[in-house]
């Protein structure tokens, strides 16, 4: 606690933060109006502010801090990397042994026909190199027609220019000219808020088929790629229909398209198994890592390659004209070796398929009976709540979208529980190693935020 007692007081922090300091997707204004919330330290789910407030961490950092708060193991194999050797280069004919070690435990955790690694540092950067690399793969098999990048409306896939260009959100695109040329977006498997009165299953059907549609609009000889997340994370917790992903996968399988995965947030367990690939059972020829690798205890990202695409890569690119200075970097490495050991050694995606997502499964699912709540859905250790006027209709609000789900995040916040809202979508992501009686406690807290929010909104005349 002696780093706690030498902080400077809050609203120090909060002014220099306030002068010196300009946050991600923020609105600098309003934040230094109100003056930031500041964390000091963490432990196993919780976090502590610098008020001495705790909050349980429903959102595992950003979607990141698989393992927990406070791994010391992770700490000391970074600093014993930091002693050995902080940083060298993968280029120029150089590898250093932490990253050896990386790729071959990520060609091992991976599906079998997966068994390549590029690095970044993170998730953007990730789906930057894959638009560049699906690219020079068509072009080094003689196709360099095959440009074109399908994604999905309402995706998110990061925030530099290639990637905000995937990802599908038109406030991202309108700011700064995007997306950039070839590629388009087809419509999400939203169920609750684009299904209506189809089946859940023909829906996901007609959403798939989109797919189709835009090859034979586009012409199957000009697309490289369909990129997708297995759950659409950011974008509110889309999990799709069972019917979806088959039907995408027999799409790509039929056209002679590369499908890309991005596993941003579902890899590393999020969903119950390894990868979010391997619960929906496709068979992605790349997917794109970040987040869960280290846990979040140090940027690390990559593009995992199959061997279709890399021996294709390897025998006909040539020199891939891309690259990081800190790809690979080797104490990024080391702590996302540790990272993995400690989740294999403590089966930790098995106890979130096994334990932890059918209790959360069934205590999530009884917030739906709460008036305010329109679905509750949640896959493995990833859940949203809908919030609603109506739940038979899965109708909006007349306020504009987002105000209701950020009234309710705000009472989560004051009540000790960090959720957040995309737009009226409440969603958590909490660490894999939450307990039971966690869970409890984040769903306890939940239903009495979803009742304050209730009672505030009829008080503010917006029920
Ligand atoms: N892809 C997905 C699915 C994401 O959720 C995110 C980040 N939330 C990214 C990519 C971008 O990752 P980063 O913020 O590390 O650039």
């Amino acid at each position: 606690m002696t780093f706690m007692a030498n902080l400077p007081p809050t609203q120090e922090l909060q002014q220099k933060d306030a002068a010196h300091h300009l946050h991600p997707f923020t609105d600098t204004q309003e934040l230094n109006e109100k003056g930031a919330r500041i964390i000091t330290r963490a432990e196993g789910v919780y976090l502590y502010d610098s008020e001495g407030n705790r909050m349980l961490d429903g959102m595992a950092g950003l979607w990141c801090v698989n393992v927990g708060y406070g791994r010391k193991e992770i700490q000391e194999a970074a600093m014993r990397q930091m002693e050995q050797l902080p940083y060298y280069n993968t280029f120029f004919m150089t590898s250093h042994p932490p990253v050896v070690a990386l790729s071959e435990k990520l060609a091992s955790l991976a599906p079998p026909h997966i068994n390549h690694v590029f690095y970044g540092n993170s998730g953007s950067e990730s789906n930057d190199t894959v638009v560049r690399m699906v690219r020079h793969y068509w072009a080094s098999m003689g196709k360099p027609d095959k440009k074109v990048i399908i994604a999905r409306k309402n995706a998110y896939h990061g925030s530099t220019v290639a990637a905000a260009s995937l990802g599908g959100m038109k406030g991202m695109h309108a700011q700064g000219g995007l997306p950039i040329p070839d590629i388009t977006h087809i419509d999400q498997p939203y169920w609750y808020g684009e299904g209506g009165d189809m089946d859940p299953a023909d829906f996901g059907l007609m959403r798939a088929r989109a797919l189709e549609e835009e090859i034979d609009r586009i012409g199957e000889d000009k697309v490289a790629a369909f990129i997708a997340e297995p759950i659409q994370g950011a974008g509110g917790v889309v999990i799709p229909p069972d019917s979806y992903w088959p039907e995408i996968q027999r799409i790509c399988d039929e056209r002679d398209i590369l499908l890309i995965a991005d596993e941003v947030i579902c890899g590393f367990g999020r969903t119950g198994n390894w990868f979010g690939s391997d619960t929906y059972q496709i068979k992605p020829d790349l997917m794109t890592i970040a987040k869960g690798l280290s846990s979040g205890y140090l940027p690390i990202a990559g593009v995992l390659v199959s061997d279709r695409v890399a021996e294709g890569f390897i025998a006909h690119g040539g020199e891939f004209a891309h690259g990081y200075t800190y790809s690979g970097h080797p104490v990024a490495c080391a702590a996302a070796l540790t990272n993995l050991e400690i989740m294999e050694r403590e089966h930790i995606v098995e106890g979130v398929r096994d334990r932890a997502a059918p209790y959360l499964a069934e205590k999530w699912a009884a917030l739906g009976d709460h008036p305010l709540i329109g679905e509750a859905r949640s896959k493995g250790l990833v859940a949203a709540l809908e919030l609603t006027p109506d739940k038979a209709a899965r109708a909006p609000f007349a306020a504009s979208k987002g105000t209701v789900g950020l009234i309710c995040r705000e009472h989560c916040f004051n009540n000790g529980l960090v959720m957040r809202h995309v737009g009226d979508t409440m969603i958590i992501a909490p660490p894999l190693v939450i307990s039971n009686s966690e869970i409890d406690e984040l769903v306890n807290k939940a239903a009495k935020c979803l009742d304050l929010t209730l009672a505030d909104i009829k008080a503010r005349d917006l029920y």
